[in-house]
């Protein structure tokens, strides 16, 4: 039996799953005549209370476009040190739209309301980029999966109008983020812009992430996407998927919350883990005391019990509990660490 806890994006589609998008009906999405992408992208905007959505292959390509809208070249967008847009997008938000990130130093990926204030350089000093952007992430990755305070968000977003900074979220995860506070998309849609959503991680779709905003902005995000490489012709096999996940797959996220916190228990009590960082989704970063095994020992020592994780680095491990753990996977995982 294969454990891989390397990432929620290892996931295959579930049988059900698979048969919805074989029936799928379908047609050139470049044409806008695809039923089933508008159908996901009609369902996707309805959820978050936003005038229009659009079909993306990627996360990475519907944050770049986010930003590429909100942003002239030369402009700086505020984020979290540990942003997925900083740290894991390539340097797109260079290569893409000319912006500079100016980085702040927050808790778990999460800044405060006066943080982001501090962080915009005055509209009136040439001398310095313009900030036009402020971009947040929900659940955090680097951060562990911790779930945003609404309250801050709202903060920021006041600060946001204040300035005439736009106002992206990258909500890879917010799904999970979703069903851990018992919040509802539209909450999100009331604040954001632009959102991004996945539906391959947590959802366990194949492939998909869907951006939302205004029509006016996914008007100008259509042609920005095609810059970037394109539109798909057939997609309505992948947002079928789409459309099934997020009817069938959203509230048993609270499963893989509940598998991760337990076994972030079951690390706590190993004499040779120094720290799991708390647990609030499904995702667990733990350390290690490297006196007594070294991280690269360890990944190694599980994989010969077929357990599969990965090192995220600075001495950071980590393991994501996904649609395709399944309970036997999670006690021969526990039973597997506690004899170590
Ligand atoms: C995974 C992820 C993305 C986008 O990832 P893709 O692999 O391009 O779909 C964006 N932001 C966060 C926080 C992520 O975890």
């Amino acid at each position: 039996m294969t454990i891989n806890l390397i990432s929620d994006t290892v996931t295959k589609p579930t049988d059900d799953m698979l048969e919805t998008m074989m029936q799928a009906t379908v047609g050139d999405d470049v044409f806008k005549e695809d039923p089933t992408v508008n159908a996901l992208e009609h369902k996707v905007a309805d959820m978050f209370q936003k005038e229009r959505a659009l079909f993306f292959p990627s996360g990475t390509m519907a944050n770049q476009t986010a930003i590429k809208l909100h942003t002239q070249p030369g402009e700086q967008l505020i984020c979290d040190k540990y942003a997925h847009v900083f740290n894991y997008e390539g340097g797109g938000v260079s290569f893409n739209s000319g912006v500079s990130c100016r980085l702040v130093d927050g808790d778990r990926g999460m800044m405060t309301a006066l943080q982001v204030e501090e962080a915009i350089n005055p509209p009136d000093f040439y001398h310095s980029p313009l900030t036009s952007l402020v971009c947040i992430e929900n659940t955090t990755n680097k951060g562990g999966g911790a779930c945003w305070n609404l309250e801050e968000l709202k903060r920021i977003k006041k600060v946001c109008s204040k300035n005439k900074l736009a106002y992206h979220l990258d909500g890879a995860r917010l799904w999970n983020a979703l069903v851990a506070k018992g919040e509802e998309p539209r909450q999100y849609g009331e604040l954001f812009d632009t959102i991004s959503v996945c539906l391959s991680k947590g959802l366990g779709c194949p492939v998909g992430s869907v951006l939302v905003g205004s029509n006016e902005l996914m008007e100008k995000a259509l042609r920005v996407r095609k810059i970037f490489g394109g539109g798909m012709r057939q997609a309505g096999y992948l947002a079928a998927a789409g459309i099934y996940a997020l009817d069938n797959h959203i509230n048993r996220l609270a499963e893989d919350h509940s598998k991760a916190k337990e076994i972030g228990k079951t690390l706590q009590n190993l004499t040779f883990v120094k720290q799991v960082e708390p647990i609030e989704t499904n995702i667990v970063i733990f350390q290690v005391n490297e006196n007594l095994i070294s991280e690269q020992s360890l990944v190694q020592k599980l994989k010969q019990h077929d357990v599969h994780f990965i090192s995220m680095g600075q001495g950071k491990l980590r393991m994501v509990t996904h649609l395709d753990y399944t309970q036997d996977m999670h006690e021969k995982l526990l039973d597997t660490l506690n004899k170590l």
